[in-house]
């Protein structure tokens, strides 16, 4: 296994906030394997403890050493629901903090609807022993699992990341954009910070910093990378050159208010 990395980037002035750990799995014959394609199994045997655990310190060891590096970004990690099932869970986190020195601040855990639902209470009691941590909560794929809003208040979270499928109906229809507007909405209602995944096209950006949705990540800025390459588009962003088109909210309020 080894884990490939993905920006993300506040819509506002386009600078990188973050990165998403990914996992990949380097077959010996079928060649690098996508997680869709190898995930539901370690679910099924129990496995993805294991090598959620072996994400969760690596992606804190790297992204403690790229903090160290003077790079002020945040590392999100994604988390299965089996690995919520166990007290032991609240340890791991706690451990791969100390071992790594990475800190607590800089950790977002991605939890997708669907397992947030599943096991509700003992669910919330780990979330909220995480995040006394200090560590930040995201719901992952938010949008397409069945979140009573009255669950969503109980649950201590810090951020939704509105799933992809919505961003790409951004264009489609026009209640692709109300849709995008409604969960923008919903995110600032309770105080969340707002994501969007998934972003392709630069229509789909422009419409998002409309709706002042805070952050994005989607392959019209930057694909899942291996560290090295991460490194690279850090040190180019520090340098000042734009490696992604710098194209601010801001900006574009301007050159509406000119035209
Ligand atoms: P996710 O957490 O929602 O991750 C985002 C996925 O969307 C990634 O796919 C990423 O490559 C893809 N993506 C990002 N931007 C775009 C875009 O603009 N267009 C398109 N078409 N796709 C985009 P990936 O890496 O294949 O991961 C799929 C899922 O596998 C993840 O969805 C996550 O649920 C799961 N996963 C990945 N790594 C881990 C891990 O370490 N542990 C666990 N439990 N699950 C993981
Ligand atoms: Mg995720
Ligand atoms: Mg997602």
């Amino acid at each position: 296994f080894f884990l490939v990395y993905q920006p993300t980037f506040n819509l506002r002035d386009m600078s990188p906030t973050g990165v998403e750990a990914l996992i990949r799995w380097k077959h010996p014959t079928r060649g690098i394997v996508q997680p869709s394609d190898f995930i539901p199994l370690l679910e099924a045997t129990g496995l993805i403890i294991e090598v959620g655990g072996w994400v969760l310190q690596e992606a804190c060891r790297q992204g403690a050493s790229w903090r160290r590096s003077g790079h002020d970004i945040g590392m999100a990690v994604n988390v299965s629901g089996r690995q919520l099932d166990t007290d032991e869970f609240v340890n791991d986190v706690r451990s791969a903090l100390v071992e790594t020195g990475l800190e607590p601040r800089a950790l977002t855990l991605e939890i997708t609807e669907t397992t947030l639902m599943h096991n509700i209470e003992e669910t919330a009691h780990r979330l909220t022993a995480i995040r006394e941590l200090g560590v930040r909560i995201a719901i992952d794929d938010f949008g397409t699992g069945y979140s009573s809003l009255a669950h969503l208040q109980q649950f201590p979270v810090d951020a939704l990341k509105i799933d992809r499928s919505f961003v790409c109906r951004l264009t489609q229809a026009h209640e692709g954009a109300a849709l995008i507007h409604t969960l923008v909405q919903l995110g600032k209602a309770l105080s969340l910070e707002t994501l969007a995944e998934g972003i392709e096209q630069q229509q789909e950006l422009s419409i998002l910093q409309e709706e002042q949705c805070d952050s994005g990540q989607g392959f019209l800025f930057a694909r899942p990378m291996d560290a090295g390459a991460i490194e690279t588009f850090l040190q180019t962003w520090a340098s000042g050159a734009a490696p992604i088109p710098r194209v601010t909210a801001d900006d574009r309020l301007a050159s509406a208010r000119s035209s």
